[in-house]
Formats: structure tokens, C-alpha cells, sequence
């Protein structure tokens, strides 16, 4: 039978040294970056559960490539190995691919980067999936199995409704600290910087039923999981959010997600957010001194976006602030004012990554026409923690200084105290009201209350 491995590039990666070391040296910095890193790619997983019945496959991610790594691969003698890799980790995938490569397998890659970049990718990999696999997917592997891979598989000459397979969940290895799964695919806003929105497809939602049966594959390997929800902006569609709201709350598990701020002047999302499981909303509030085009209704008024972030937080979900540095405009005064506001803002969490143009995104266009883009500065910078444009304001070297100097503030004990006790006082309530939904359910259907119960 021909066999298949995929191969996420996982894991978190930082170029600068400097910069390294204080990632790994700060721990609220260092633990979301690692959980991000290991989530399962949800990707692969799914073009595993598309495989003919006479395909057999392995998934194994990765963060480092050595022979070691090399060898774990051939030793299930795979006739085709799918790589998938974000840009920062993407010249590891052309590492590996080149060392299997000259072994005689066979290698096909895809996701964000091999879309933007489809020649880069084909210089070192057998075939390249351009845009959403699933429509090219059979045909790369009857191909691989005939030895007449091409070059690419665009995807997109191709579009066809999306049949929502079910990822093969069951291939991951034991309990995992989280799980990912999709309520739907891109994003309805276009944010300049942002590539994940549409690169692979428009924005469509996934129909309650089929993610109902996903949670539920999950909760047969975790009784009660904890979730990502790997969507671009949850709740941004025009559906009502009461049906995926029930199926989570049925399911049991809990939840991180990300959406924009507008869901916090919803009454019918906050009703349900906690409710439903939802620990935490990831939120991009971006720059507080740059309007990037593109980002619609998520561009409001400073107040307005914390009146909403204290919304969500009062109803029992806590919301982490995602934040750009080194937009056009950022000087050091900004950059001063910008970890003021943080240390006495609402947020239970924040996230801070530096500007990066990812390839795909307009933002490096509009960086590449004025000849901002640090050429010296290859693919393995691209991680958010490490500068690779010139800004407008100031020099590169002062920009990495204070990128550095706001993660010590903004990661240090004192700061990252104050926000473990908003998290815990928001999670403290978003456990009350969980707990007055299942009682009121009790009662409601069984008459049973459950101080009562098992
Ligand atoms: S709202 Fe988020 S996902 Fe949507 S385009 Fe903007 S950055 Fe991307």
C-alpha cells in the first residue's frame, strides 16, 4: 500500500539572540508562544482523513531537522512526505525536503507560504499546492503513486464547494494539550498585514452539524478537551452564534478563540461566550498609531474597543490583546506611551509582535515599492519577534531595543501578576455563570438540581 507522512514544521522560533533569550526567559511570553507552536495543523489532519482506503499515512511534526528527524520519516518508507510550514520555519522545510529528496521520496508542500511563494517552493520540493488542498489532494496522490508529480496544483483554477472532511484526529499522539478545529474558514475584514484572511480561500462558515461531529471525534480521545478554534474571527459571519454555541456547551469542552472587538457590543454573543465554554477571545486591537487599511468596522476609537473588551471580560471570558509594534508613525514616545497603557489597561492577557510582511500580504507590498524590506534578513526571521523592514520613524537597531525594552515591562512579574488576577477574577465569573446554566438545565429537564447530581 502507498503510505503518506505529513510533517508539520512546528514549535517557536526566534532569530535575534538577544531577543531569544529573553522569549525563553519570560514565561508568560515563552508559554503562549510554546502552546501556539504545538498546536496540531489542522491542515494536514484533514487531508489525512481525505485518503483513498488503499493510502496508509503517519503524522509527524517537527521543530528541529537533523538526520535524526530524516531518518523517523524513512523508517515508515513513505512514498510522498507533505510538508507543511509557516513562513518562519519554511527554509527548515526546504531542508528536509532537499534530504529527502536525495534519498528518492517524493515531497509536496503547501499552506500560507508555498501560496504566496509558489517558485521559491518548487526549487525545493516535488510538487507545490497552491491555495486550499482539498481540490488537488486525489489528484496529487494519484500522481505521486503513477511517479508523475508536477510542478504545482493550483487550487484556485479550481474552486469547488469545501465537503468539510473530518480530520483524522486519532492520529495525534495520546492527549493533547489542545486541540484545533475550525467553525469556518478566512475572514470577511482584509488587514493589510494579515495573510491568513483570504490567501486560502473567502470567508465561509462550516456548518454546526459537521463541527458537532468533529467535537465529538475529539472528545473520544479527551473526555473534556481543550480547544483552539483555528478561525481567522469567530462570530464575524452573519449566522446566529446560538447554534455553535449549543454544540459546544453540549460537548463540555473549553475554549480559546479569536475575534474582533465588535463582539463585544453583541448581547446575544456575550450571553453565550462564556456559557459555551469560551476561556478566552484573542483580539487584535493592532496599533495605536497606524489605521491599516483594510480593516473595516474593526477600526474604531480606542474607548469604544475597551468599553467592548470590559464587556467580555464581565461576562466571564477573558480577552487578550494583541498588539502591533513598528507600525509607520511608531516612534519611541509611542512606543513609551504604548506600554503605559498596557500596564494599567483591562487586558487579562496581551500579546506584542512586531510589524512583519509576510509574502501575500499588502503590507509588504506597499514595504517592497518603498525598498523598506530587509533583503539580508531571509525567511527565518519572519517570526514576529525579529525586525525584517526599515521603519519610517526610527532606526532598526532602535526599534529591536525597544521591542525589547516593552516585553521586559510588559512581561515582568509585576505586570504579568496584575494580569493573572483580572484572568482569575473574569474566569471566576465565567465559571459562576456556567455553573447557573447547567443548573438551571437540570432543572429545566430533569427536575434534578445538582448540588443533587453525581
Ligand atoms: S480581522 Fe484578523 S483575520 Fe480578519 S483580516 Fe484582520 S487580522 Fe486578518
Amino acid at each position: 500500500m502507498p503510505h503518506v507522512t505529513f510533517v508539520p514544521l512546528v514549535g517557536f522560533r526566534v532569530r535575534e539572540a538577544e531577543m531569544l533569550e529573553l522569549g525563553m526567559s519570560l514565561p508568560g511570553l515563552h508559554d503562549r508562544a510554546r502552546a501556539i507552536g504545538q498546536l496540531p495543523a489542522l491542515g494536514l489532519l484533514t487531508l489525512a482523513g481525505m485518503l483513498p482506503h488503499d493510502w496508509t499515512c503517519d503524522y509527524l511534526p517537527l521543530d528541529t531537522i537533523d538526520q535524526s528527524a530524516v531518518d523517523r520519516i524513512l523508517s515508515g518508507h513513505p512514498d510522498l512526505v507533505a510538508i507543511s510550514a509557516l513562513t518562519a520555519s519554511v527554509l527548515d522545510a526546504y531542508r528536509l525536503s532537499e534530504k529527502l529528496r536525495a534519498t528518492g521520496v517524493r515531497t509536496v508542500i503547501g499552506g500560507l507560504h508555498a501560496t504566496a511563494m509558489p517558485d521559491e517552493a518548487a526549487r525545493f520540493c516535488d510538487a507545490v499546492v497552491v491555495g486550499p488542498a482539498e481540490p488537488v489532494w486525489r489528484e496529487v496522490l494519484s500522481d505521486a503513486r503513477a511517479g508523475q508529480l508536477r510542478t504545482v496544483y493550483d487550487a484556485r483554477k479550481r474552486p469547488a464547494p469545501i465537503a468539510w472532511t473530518m480530520p483524522r484526529f486519532d492520529l495525534l499522539n495520546g492527549d493533547m494539550a489542545r486541540y484545533t478545529l475550525q467553525t469556518q474558514r478566512g475572514c470577511p475584514l482584509a488587514c493589510d498585514f494579515c495573510a491568513a484572511s483570504r490567501l486560502l480561500g473567502g470567508f465561509v462558515e462550516k456548518p454546526a452539524a459537521r463541527f458537532d461531529e468533529e467535537l465529538q471525534a475529539i472528545a473520544r480521545l479527551s473526555p473534556r478537551p481543550v480547544i483552539e478554534l483555528a478561525d481567522d474571527n469567530t462570530f464575524a459571519g452573519s449566522r446566529s452564534p446560538d447554534e455553535l454555541f449549543e454544540v459546544l456547551e453540549r460537548s463540555g469542552a473549553r475554549y480559546f478563540t479569536e475575534a474582533d472587538w465588535r463582539i463585544g457590543e453583541r448581547p446575544e454573543v456575550l450571553a453565550g461566550l462564556a456559557r459555551s465554554g469560551c476561556l478566552q477571545v484573542l483580539m487584535g486591537v493592532e496599533s495605536l498609531v497606524f489605521r491599516y487599511p483594510g480593516m473595516g468596522q474593526k477600526q474604531a476609537e480606542l474607548d469604544r474597543v475597551l468599553a467592548a473588551v470590559e464587556r467580555i471580560q464581565a461576562a466571564g471570558v477573558a480577552v487578550n490583546g494583541c498588539f502591533i509594534l513598528g507600525a509607520d508613525g511608531e516612534t519611541r514616545t509611542s512606543i513609551d506611551r504604548l506600554v503605559d497603557f498596557l500596564l494599567t489597561s483591562p487586558f487579562a492577557d496581551i500579546q506584542i509582535t512586531l510589524q512583519t510582511p509576510f509574502p501575500g500580504t499588502q503590507l509588504r507590498r506597499r514595504l517592497a515599492e518603498q525598498g523598506r524590506l530587509l533583503n539580508d534578513r531571509d525567511w527565518s526571521h519572519y517570526t514576529l519577534f525579529d525586525v525584517t523592514y526599515r521603519p519610517d520613524r526610527m532606526p532598526v537597531e532602535e526599534l529591536e531595543q525597544a521591542f525589547r525594552d516593552v516585553l521586559r515591562a510588559v512581561f515582568s512579574d509585576a505586570a504579568s501578576q496584575r494580569r493573572d488576577r483580572i484572568r482569575r477574577e473574569v474566569w471566576r465569573k465565567g465559571h459562576a455563570l456556567r455553573s447557573k446554566s447547567r443548573c438551571s438545565k437540570l432543572v429545566d429537564e430533569a427536575g434534578i438540581h445538582p448540588c443533587q447530581s453525581p
